[in-house]
């Protein structure tokens, strides 16, 4: 697409067709993966609403590119999804976490990392592997290291989805469905992952304080949760009402801006020792 005042080709995200912007996107991406600084992670701390300790982080990538500046996941994720560029990215984060992961080990800082996994990766056979190689090339412990999946991931090819994910349980990566809300949920499938945390969708967790059904669903999310003995994390937390009423619900984790933005691992680890008294 081209942006009509200024004539420069700009990606669109929403575009279906095969065009400029996409084949344009797609080709600064894979040249993003070669090149060393172009794709950082940046981490968002889980705070644990009952004593306020950081549980652990979120990494998140972010992308600088050479002329455009930063362009959000939001656009350039859904992309690479529509590719096997997806993989790629995926191990990419996947490494530089589990580095990252080892460092703050090595500094005396225990913090377990939560990776977003799309769902074309979760079918890719190659994941279980990979991870096992990583996590022994960087000698971090599997408990270390979070996966956090969609439902929809899981249930666009549900035996496929629960068979990586008992894998994964089975060497000790801890699982997450995020966005939960927002999917189909089911229930029985639900039930049956090896899946020890739920995320509620920062959209409910935004809303819950003006929109009646928003705050309904929060609610029922949490007790879905404890019934299936997970661990339930609010997104999106902005603020202190925010808080409140979580904490009031039973809520166990909080993740969002009120807390604070993601960060550059460095910033995480100075900002975690200044919360410590
Ligand atoms: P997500 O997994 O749901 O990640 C949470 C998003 O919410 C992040 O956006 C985060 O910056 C944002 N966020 C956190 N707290 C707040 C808050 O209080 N208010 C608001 N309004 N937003 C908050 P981000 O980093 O732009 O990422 C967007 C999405 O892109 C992610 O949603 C995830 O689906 C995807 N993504 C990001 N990094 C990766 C990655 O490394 N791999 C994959 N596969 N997807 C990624
Ligand atoms: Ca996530
Ligand atoms: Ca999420
Ligand atoms: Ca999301």
């Amino acid at each position: 697409a081209k942006d009509t005042k200024t004539g420069v080709a700009v990606y669109d995200p929403a575009m279906q067709v095969e065009d400029g912007s996409r084949l344009l996107l797609l080709g600064d991406l894979r040249r993003a993966l070669d090149s060393t600084d172009q794709l950082t992670l940046h981490y968002q701390p889980k705070i644990r609403l009952n004593d306020g300790q950081v549980s652990g982080a979120e990494a998140l990538v972010r992308w600088q590119h050479p002329t455009r500046g930063a362009i959000p996941p939001a656009e350039f994720i859904p992309v690479a999804e529509t590719t096997g560029l997806i993989s790629r990215l995926t191990l990419y984060v996947l490494r530089a976490a589990l580095g990252q992961v080892r460092t703050w080990l090595d500094d005396g800082l225990t913090l377990p990392v939560a990776v977003n996994v799309s769902p074309r990766c979760l079918l890719d056979a190659g994941l279980v592997g990979h991870v096992v190689a990583l996590l022994r090339e960087f000698d971090v412990p599997a408990s270390l290291l979070r996966l956090e999946v969609t439902e929809s991931a899981v249930m666009a090819n549900p035996a496929t989805a629960t068979a990586t994910l008992t894998e994964l349980h089975e060497l000790g990566v801890r699982l997450s469905i995020d966005d939960y809300g927002t999917g189909y949920s089911s229930m029985a499938y639900l039930k049956r992952l090896p899946v020890d945390e739920l995320k509620v969708d920062r959209t409910f967790v935004l809303h819950m304080d003006a929109d009646h059904d928003d705050a309904v669903l929060v609610r029922g999310a949490i007790e879905l949760g404890h019934n299936l003995g997970m661990t339930v994390v609010a997104e999106g937390v902005e603020g202190i009402a925010h808080v409140a009423a979580l904490q009031a619900l039973g809520c166990d984790i909080a993740q969002g801006y009120h807390y604070a933005r993601p960060m550059p691992a460095a910033d995480l680890s100075r900002w975690i020792s200044d919360q410590r008294p």
